[in-house]
């Protein structure tokens, strides 16, 4: 009965979370100005977030509020605090994981004159991979000394993210897409990456691409942002990459970002909950208000969408600022949280007279096609890595013990120290700790079985050797699939 009323209203159901710190009162003004203008929106409220936490639920959602998202498919959500340490995981990156929300787009755009920036031309749009490399989140204590952190990336999670990147260009009618990486380094996982851009990217003749290494491509993006338009990055880079760009054109408070996936999407303000700031209505909406905009969007409210973002453009332009753009001698009023949604509110129907009008056609929800898994490439084990926990200090002294432990298949090529190679030939100077890696490589070339490793690892248990992790060395379809050590 009631979904048939909400269908005939046209209205569609959507979740929504008012967070922590500045939460509720962004969201509270949000939803203002979302009714204000006419949107058909019919809301489930949940909670999550920091009181879920405490309570003692570490994951800071329930499960019927999982339930909901799951059934309405579209999340507003005001950014939430994740306490620090103590066994939390962050409910944001759950989210995306769980909703398989893989793209994370971030437009960044500066409101020259009208709010102070160093960059008056910058228009780009950062969209970030939201599911794997380091927020994996997988880490562990190996040794007294070392701690580690996998970073997974996976092809169909690089064609998924580098595709939709392409599409959204494709679609938002912007020239260029760029791709940054660290790949001189990290020649598998970011090089994977870099190969899947320069794969995809010649699907797409019309779109202009190039490629940056992440250090220097940060360094032009904080200094000549006018010279990207969209760019795609792994999630790390993204993430950080997405507030820089937010901040450089006046303020991290001003920009709104989009999770979306095959099913569900979640939309927010890329800014946290500043608890330092909550409570006291002076926290900028703009991110939030930015995110529902692109939910707008999305759903196809289009009209909405359009008539919320003029309003704003003409609120910022009327030099009605919140406390964290309000500069002398550009801004006219400096006003709080509410005040500024009363603004923009006062201006729907109107329109900017300098800063471009936007008009928005389309709903922007993207269909991509699901990915295809390749069929199977030739796989081969051709060696092994041994990670020992050692506290002696001298890589001669393992290599003799790993040497004592070679068996019929495989033989000691290398020992690595957090990846620099110590022996055959080390460096006295080089500073070791006690996490060493030793590779054993199949004595011929040929392939070896996991029995061989097995037999390794025996050997190494009689002599007493702490093996806290191997990693095997393949070969697929006759290519390399491993890292040298430095130096080697
Ligand atoms: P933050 O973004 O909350 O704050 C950084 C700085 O920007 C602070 O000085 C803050 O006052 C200011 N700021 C942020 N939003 C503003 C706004 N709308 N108006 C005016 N000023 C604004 O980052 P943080 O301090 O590193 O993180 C605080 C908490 O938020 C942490 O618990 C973190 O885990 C969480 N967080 C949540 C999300 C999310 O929910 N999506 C994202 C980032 C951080």
């Amino acid at each position: 009965m009631q979904i048939c009323a909400i269908k005939k209203m046209n209205m569609t159901k959507i979740t929504v979370a008012r967070g922590d710190g500045i939460g509720p009162e962004i969201m509270e003004v949000t939803l203002e100005i979302l009714f204000a203008a006419g949107a058909k929106l019919q809301i489930d409220e949940i909670e999550v977030g920091e009181k879920v936490y405490l309570s003692g639920n570490t994951s800071g959602i329930t499960k019927e509020s999982w339930d909901v998202i799951r059934r309405n498919k579209i999340f507003l959500k005001a950014p939430i605090t994740t306490p620090q340490g103590g066994g939390y995981k962050s409910l944001n990156v759950s989210t995306r994981k769980f909703l398989g929300l893989y793209s994370n787009v971030r437009p960044c755009m500066s409101l020259h004159p009208f709010v102070k920036t160093k960059h008056p031309i910058m228009d780009l749009v950062i969209i970030r991979e939201n599911e794997e490399d380091l927020y994996a989140g997988i880490e562990h204590q190996q040794t007294d000394e070392v701690v580690q952190c996998l970073k997974l990336i996976s092809r169909p999670g690089c064609e998924k993210i580098i595709r939709y990147a392409f599409e959204y260009a494709k679609q938002q009618k912007r020239k260029k897409v760029t791709c940054f990486t660290k790949d001189n380094i990290m020649k598998q996982t970011d090089g994977l990456f870099h190969k899947v851009f320069d794969e995809i990217a010649e699907e797409y003749p019309d779109i202009e691409n190039e490629h940056w290494i992440v250090d220097i491509g940060a360094a032009k993006l904080a200094d000549t942002p006018e010279a990207f338009d969209v760019i795609v990055m792994p999630n790390l880079y993204g993430d950080i990459l997405s507030d820089v760009a937010a901040q450089i054109t006046g303020s991290v408070g001003l920009a709104g970002s989009a999770n979306i996936g095959e099913e569900c999407a979640m939309f927010e303000a890329i800014h946290g909950s500043a608890p330092l700031i909550a409570g006291q209505n002076i926290a900028n909406p703009s991110g939030l208000l930015q995110g529902a905009i692109m939910m707008l969007n999305h759903i196809g409210e289009t009209a909405v969408a359009e008539n919320i973002q003029n309003a704003w453009l003409k609120t910022i332009e009327d030099g009605i600022h919140t406390s964290d753009i309000f500069k002398e001698g550009i801004s006219k009023k400096r006003v709080g949280t509410k005040e500024f949604a009363k603004a923009v509110i006062a201006n729907l129907g109107l329109k900017p007279g300098l800063l471009n009008v936007v008009t928005y056609a389309n709903s922007t929800s993207l269909h991509l096609p699901s990915y295809k898994r390749k069929p199977a490439a030739k796989k081969e084990l051709l060696g092994v890595d041994l990670f020992v926990h050692w506290r002696g200090s001298h890589a001669d002294e393992l290599a003799t013990f790993m040497h004592s432990m070679a068996t019929s298949n495989l033989q000691l090529s290398m020992i690595t120290n957090r990846g620099i190679k110590v022996y055959p030939d080390g460096f006295k100077e080089t500073f070791c700790t006690d996490h060493w890696r030793c590779r054993f490589m199949s004595c011929d070339g040929q392939q070896i079985s996991n029995g061989a490793i097995i037999e390794l690892m025996s050997a190494a248990l009689a002599i007493q050797i702490d093996i806290i992790k191997t990693e095997n060395l393949y070969a697929f379809d006759g290519v390399k699939a491993y890292s040298l050590g430095q130096g080697q």
